[in-house]
């Protein structure tokens, strides 16, 4: 970032959040508020909700939450100086030029380098498939495959030849060093060999961010060397979760639709025959990252995965995250082909485009899928097997949808609707019990339960003196920064506290700001978005912050305590602490 903090707030306050917002979305005003559906996860209510008077946004469904500059990182996916220069103009402010000196400091930059670094790696790769002498291997096999020459430089494919050295000679020229090349994970070191490529007679598929920057290579042998697809390792700018291969393309395709793949080669033939919103993930499991990332385009995900046992295992895994993210799932039959890129070949485009017409529902492709472990004209078997489908049924959540395929898998499978509906309902019982289960696993009971509970208290009086700048003179003796129960809040309230000793109406898009992680930035935003309901009368209101302010006195007294040990000086501290709290229990707020 090298902007500096106050340019950034300048440019800031003069934009206006609605109608810099108004530009993507369709704002309705609602109250105080304005209001559309979530551009970041998929509903049919609104509950994304943008402040004017506060200058952020926040969504009441998924939790995300932001400021202006925040909003086009995520939605346009901006970098911060991109969403800078883009704002720049529309406050009618003239941001600096980057000069020789700003040059210099993006050169330091590491994610920069390592994208730099890429590149290189990636034109070396490309111009050596294109090399009469040295790139016959490579182009050879692409073209066996059936790729047009047009399709090769779209994807801008590669080849990395048997000389390990020459991709590292090429890079060094273009000022790429040795450090940069390793942690780009295009070269190792190694005693024997000193710095080597870790690519070498391989295809190499360069795989590109959704704004067509090289993250990293995956790279198909000659041959039949062993691995047969080798990828570049997760670094600094290349993270595996978050990516998916043609993503670029396909969000480009501006289609209400996906096309999942597992592997580039589908991806490539599919875009070749036409179907340029065909994506894969990046030679791992298909992920809820992704799934997100997906979701935030369209809801309707077809998958053609290989039509083989572990094809089948991974497009049943895949279907769960999807629906996860309410997106419909639905399975392209690819029968008698193995593969996209095989089908394509085989029957054509029209053929593929019928067979996604008439792709299987992903409830009814889990069912169908299942039967087959099942010896349905054994009873016992098919006892089960009816209480699979019940599990299947369980996991809707709309009772519409769960009726709807109720009615029909009992009609296909002949299973009495009635009894359908009990064992579902005792599946749905127990699926609860036990994600309610894993939740206080996973996260602790404490935070599950009372870590939450306090947070909430920490947003309520944060809001609160957001609206009342005035009562922070009231409480400012009982309270500080280090009674807040997690580093972030303690550093927010921190702000805010700053900000009101100065007199000044802490500005939550400035503190928004401050942060870089997207869910720090959304926790912060809840801190200044808590609704205050059901508060109507003046009075109310203070009790109720004198109430939060005892409670989270009374927690930070409790954790205090819990580090202390038997000293005489130890037990004097937590008696006074507790007279302390027993003033505070009386203390009368005015507004
Ligand atoms: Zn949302």
């Amino acid at each position: 970032m090298y902007y500096s903090d106050e340019l950034i707030a300048e440019v800031r306050s003069r934009v206006d959040i609605v109608s810099v917002l108004s530009r993507f979305l369709s704002l309705q005003k609602k109250g105080a508020n304005y209001v559309c559906c979530c551009p970041f996860h998929n509903e049919k209510t609104p509950s994304f909700s943008v402040n004017q008077t506060r200058q952020i946004y926040k969504c009441f469904g998924c939790g995300v939450g932001g400021n202006v500059i925040t909003f086009l990182q995520k939605y346009e996916n901006m970098t911060f100086s991109e969403a800078m220069e883009y704002l720049a103009p529309l406050a009618g402010v003239t941001l600096p030029e980057r000069d020789n000196s700003e040059e210099a400091k993006m050169r330091t930059n590491k994610k920069l380098r390592l994208y730099e670094a890429n590149k290189h790696a990636a034109n070396f790769f490309f111009r050596v498939l294109w090399d009469e002498k040295y790139g016959g291997p490579g182009m050879e096999y692409l073209k066996k495959r059936g790729l047009t020459d047009e399709t090769i430089k779209h994807f801008s494919l590669g080849y990395a030849p048997t000389n390990a050295r020459g991709v590292i000679d090429y890079c060094r020229k273009q000022g790429v060093t040795d450090q940069e090349m390793i942690d780009a994970g295009i070269a190792a070191f190694s005693e024997k060999n000193g710095l080597y490529c870790k690519f070498w007679n391989r295809v190499i598929f360069p795989i590109q961010d959704d704004r067509g920057k090289v993250l990293g290579f995956g790279g198909r042998v000659m041959g039949d060397g062993e691995p047969k697809y080798l990828n570049s390792q997760e670094t600094d700018i290349f993270n595996k979760r978050r990516n998916l291969y043609g993503f670029n393309f396909a969000k480009a395709s501006r289609k209400d639709r996906f096309i999942l793949c597992e592997g580039y080669m589908d991806v490539i033939s599919l875009h070749q025959a036409g179907f340029t919103e065909a994506v894969a993930s990046l030679g791992t499991a298909f992920t809820s990252e992704q799934a997100r990332i997906l979701q935030r385009y369209s809801p309707n995900v077809y998958l053609s995965y290989d039509s083989d046992g572990a094809g089948t295992k991974a497009a049943m895994r895949a279907i769960e995250i999807l629906r996860q993210y309410k997106v419909t799932g639905r399975i392209i039959n690819m029968k008698p082909y193995k593969d996209p890129d095989e089908f394509i070949k085989g029957l054509g485009a029209e053929e593929f485009e019928k067979r996604m017409e008439n792709a299987e529902d992903s409830l009814l492709f889990q069912v169908h899928t299942t039967e087959k472990n099942f010896n349905t004209e054994d009873y016992a078997e098919k006892t089960k097997f009816h209480h699979e489908i019940a599990q299947f049924l369980a996991q809707m959540e709309d009772p519409l949808e769960r009726d709807n395929y109720l009615e029909a898998v009992s009609k296909e499978y002949g299973i009495n609707k009635e009894h359908l509906k009990e064992a579902v309902g005792k599946a749905a019982l127990a699926l609860a019990d036990k994600r309610e289960w894993e939740e206080a696993r996973t996260t602790g009971p404490k935070k599950a339960g009372k870590a939450d509970y306090m947070m909430q208290n920490e947003q309520l009086l944060l809001t609160f003196l957001l609206e009342e700048p005035t009562l922070y003179a009231q409480i400012r003796q009982y309270i500080s920064e280090e009674d807040f129960s997690t580093e972030l809040y303690r550093d927010v309230a921190k702000t805010v506290f700053e900000s009101l000793r100065e007199g000044k109406t802490p500005d939550p898009a400035a503190i928004i700001s401050h942060y870089e992680d997207p869910d720090d930035q959304s926790n912060v935003c809840a801190v200044f978005t808590t609704q205050i309901e059901d508060l109507s009368g003046k009075e109310e209101k203070e009790r109720a912050i004198a109430d939060i302010l005892y409670k989270i006195k009374k927690n930070s007294y409790e954790m205090h305590a819990k580090t202390r040990g038997s000293s005489m000086e130890d037990i004097n501290k937590d008696l006074q602490e507790k007279q302390e709290l027993e003033k505070l229990k009386k203390i009368v707020i005015r507004l």
